[in-house]
């Protein structure tokens, strides 16, 4: 077997170190997209990539690709991406680690002086996390056609700042035209975001495919009216109707806990939210997951009487605002073996796995993009948090996965 290659871990250390400094929150980061922050932390992403003479181009969303040329630029290249926006309360790694990887990708290559047939590229999409727009990846989404971005730039942030001024602002509305290009593949490597990988004492998730995840908007309409001498017997309170249905939800979420099934609230909007007035109108997310399609529809169903049982109950209407889904679209069986042949020449602690969380890979999936993904452990499975550590030495190899995985798919013969 050839010697496989290896990353600069120091270097990709202090790449990470550097990224930390920009944006820091306690003992992490908070650097919202299309803040002051995420201009910072994208300006020196750039100034990265010209440094090793890689072509930067920015898209009309914001996405930033970086680019080290192929020896045959009509190839399509091998990509890998992810992001460098956080959540309020985020870590060092969300997202980070597969795009500063990914650049320590490039720097590898230069180091060991290898050519590779088709181009490599580092994308760094916007705002995945949606902690600012309400939004979430929206850079890859955008890119894919998935919504419009004449409807994205529209999107507000709390203080009513528009997207698109702000990306207009920090200078990454870019020229680049959106859904154009063409990937040989597409390979996101994340932290794994769970304790799995970090309490089995493995090193690498093979990510092979994903959960099925569905997620929707229910309307919850009732009645304003005073607090007070309105009787409990003829209230239409819109919140209470929330109320019931967000304790239903939890509860499927447990009946389906032992096979890994999910269930959440995480967002509702109250109108008009004031202290002595019955609401109205309560706009509530809700969120569930599975491994298999059968036991998903199962749940679906528990949820729509859950959401009939609530609005009785309240009296109370209801109707669904938004519907999306995600994960569906598997992982590419050819990237997925080119994996499993190089992982047991790096560790031998690793296994396959599906993801459970949205990442932009799955966008590209979507888009029909050969795309595969690489989880690295994070310690306690904290992320979302500004407490997200990792073990360094547990790090590299899948660092160094991702590394041989590009190289091999960049040099295979044409088609
Ligand atoms: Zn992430």
């Amino acid at each position: 077997m050839a010697e496989l290659l290896k990353v600069d871990a120091d270097r990709l250390w202090s790449t990470l170190a550097a990224s930390a400094k920009i944006g820091t929150h306690k003992t992490g980061l908070r650097r919202l997209a299309l803040s002051d922050e995420d201009k910072a932390m994208r300006d020196q992403f750039v100034a990265w990539a010209r440094q090793s003479d890689y072509a930067v181009k920015v898209d009309k969303i914001g996405n930033i690709y970086v680019r080290r040329e192929g020896s045959d630029p009509s190839l399509p290249p091998v990509v890998m991406g992810s992001h460098l926006d956080t959540t309020i309360e985020g870590g060092r790694f969300d997202g980070i680690l597969g795009v500063l990887g990914g650049l320590e990708v490039l720097r590898s290559l230069d180091d060991a002086g290898i050519e590779t047939k088709r181009a490599i590229e580092v994308i760094d999409f916007t705002d995945e996390e949606g902690s600012r727009f309400s939004m979430s990846m929206v850079g890859s989404l955008t890119y894919t056609g998935a919504t419009e971005l004449e409807d994205v730039y529209e999107l507000t942030d709390k203080d009513g700042k528009k997207l698109g001024d702000e990306l207009e602002r920090i200078g990454y509305k870019g020229d680049e035209p959106l859904g154009e290009r063409t990937f040989d593949a597409f390979i996101e490597l994340h932290i794994e975001q769970a304790p799995e990988l970090d309490e089995e004492n493995l090193d690498i998730g093979l990510i092979v495919g994903s959960y099925n995840i569905r997620g929707y908007r229910v309307m919850f309409e009732g009645e304003t009216a005073h607090i007070g001498p309105t009787p409990m017997d003829r209230r239409h309170n819109a919140l209470t109707g929330a109320g019931y249905m967000i304790g239903k939800v939890n509860d499927i979420g447990l009946k389906y806990a032992a096979t890994n099934g999910k269930t959440t609230c995480a967002k509702i909007d109250v109108w008009p939210n004031i202290y002595g007035i019955l609401p109205s109108e309560v706009e509530l997310t809700i969120d569930y997951r599975h491994a298999d399609m059968e036991t998903l529809a199962q749940m679906k169903a528990e949820l729509d009487a859950a959401l009939v049982e609530s609005c009785t109950r309240a009296q109370v209407t209801s109707r669904i605002t938004k519907t999306w889904k995600f994960g569906d679209d598997g992982f590419d069986p050819e990237l997925c073996d080119m994996m499993r042949a190089i992982v047991p020449g790096i560790t031998e602690r690793h296994k396959e796995m599906l993801g459970q969380a949205g990442h932009d890979a799955y966008s590209m999936a979507s888009f029909g993009v050969p795309t595969v993904m690489i989880f690295t452990p994070c310690i306690d499975g904290i992320t979302h948090n500004t407490a997200e550590d990792v073990d360094w030495e547990r790090t590299i190899p899948g660092l160094n996965l991702m590394l041989n995985l590009v190289e091999q798919r960049a040099n295979r013969p044409a088609p």
